[in-house]
């Protein structure tokens, strides 16, 4: 899950990193008042989950609160990389004497955390690894050790950054930084550009965050940070369910169970010349509950023309799965076509439940080969 710059701000506040004071505002009118009572210059700036904002015009220096008004005006609704700005973060202006970067990801070939520091900051990061990859200072930190005072040492000298002012700063910056990286499960934590204020201040004038959504679980302050408006909202909804599910574009709804199976399905249906509306998890379970969740989703895409429920029973009893579909049918009004494909544990037992309940719209089919054809046919 990405962080929006003021989320990823509020991580570093809370961890010691020094930013500016700011306000959250949504309209012209709350980032007037945002300006007033921040006071003085402020910086108005898209709250959009894409780089390169400053360059598209998004990011606008205010100085008094009805120039923040006009300044959000302009910004607000604009589209930035296919992201329309909905939201805005309005914070004191800053005098900018250096632009510095500073990361920390991971380094998935070494396994370990990686830092990276440059003094080249305010651009690209790729584009100073290309041009000047001399003035990038690289360093892994090794997670059994964990983190040491002489790697940060190591990390600014390597960058060149010889002012004993900012070095201490940067010690504390950095070793702050990797906390945050570690303490919120972090896949990144970037700060482009960390500035020197003319007086010497070292602070992180950006954010760009990445957590892991497979420990979101360990954070929930970090998990409600999730932008439920800026997701799909049919995919806000399987959460909801406790659905896995991904939309994709096409009109052949499908439903698996386990990942690796409904992977298959998609790429199976795609083979025969049909296109997968969506990728869809059935989990371990087969029950009616987990079916009516799965198909109420599912059929909440109005381009899904067919439905393909292919199961393989391996823990899971396909006779149960049957009755699963047999009920859920029962609860649900569904005008698609459903295609069954049924194997493993019970099969037989489970084709007979449905060939014994002979619906109009279900169709069960003995392989998936046939049942992706069926499905691709019945969606035309
Ligand atoms: P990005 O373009 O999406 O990475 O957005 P940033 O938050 O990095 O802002 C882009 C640029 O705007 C920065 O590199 C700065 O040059 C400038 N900027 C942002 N905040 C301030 C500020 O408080 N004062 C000044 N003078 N410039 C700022
Ligand atoms: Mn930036």
């Amino acid at each position: 899950m990405d962080l929006y710059e003021y989320q990823g701000k509020e991580l570093f506040r809370r961890f010691g990193i020094p930013v500016s004071e700011g306000r959250l505002a949504t309209t012209p009118e709350e980032a007037r008042a945002a300006a007033e009572e921040i006071g003085g210059q402020v910086v108005v700036k898209a709250q959009v989950l894409t780089g390169g904002r400053g360059k598209a015009g998004g990011v606008k220096l205010a100085d008094d609160p009805d120039d923040a008004e006009q300044k959000a005006r302009d910004i607000l609704g604009l589209d930035i990389n296919g992201h329309v700005v909905r939201k805005l973060w309005i914070e004191s202006a800053s005098e900018i004497a250096k632009e510095y970067y500073l990361s920390v990801t991971f380094d998935r070939g070494q396994k370990q955390p990686l830092f990276m520091l440059t003094t080249q900051g305010g651009v690209e990061i790729e584009q100073v690894a290309e041009e000047t990859p001399e003035a990038l200072a690289r360093l892994h930190v090794d997670p059994l050790e964990g983190y040491q005072p002489w790697q940060a040492r190591r990390l600014i000298y390597g960058a060149s950054i010889d002012d004993p002012n900012e070095q201490k700063q940067l010690l504390s910056i950095v070793e702050k930084l990797y906390r945050c990286f570690v303490e919120t499960d972090s896949m990144l934590a970037e700060i482009n550009p960390l500035i020197v204020t003319p007086e010497g201040e070292v602070k992180a004038l950006d954010s760009k965050f990445t957590v892991d959504d497979n420990a979101l679980y360990k954070h929930p302050d970090v998990a409600e940070m999730r932008d439920v408006e800026a997701a799909d909202p049919l995919e806000t909804f399987a959460r909801e369910k406790g659905v896995t599910y991904v939309k994709l574009d096409g009109d052949v709804g499908i439903l698996g169970n386990g990942a690796g199976l409904a992977m298959s399905t998609v790429d199976v249906v795609a083979h025969v010349g049909g296109r997968p509306a969506n990728f869809c998890d059935l989990g371990g379970g087969g029950d009616a509950e987990g079916v009516v969740d799965a198909l109420e989703v599912i059929t909440r895409d109005p381009q899904v023309r067919s439905i393909f429920f292919n199961i393989f029973g391996g823990i899971t009893r396909t006779d149960e799965v049957a009755r699963g579909i047999l009920a859920a049918l029962d609860r649900m009004d569904i005008s698609q076509p459903i295609v069954v494909r049924l194997d493993g544990t019970n099969a037989e037992e489970g084709r007979r439940i449905l060939a014994d309940a002979n619906r109009p719209n279900v169709y069960p089919e003995a392989t998936m080969l046939d049942g992706a054809r069926r499905a691709v046919e019945l969606a035309k």
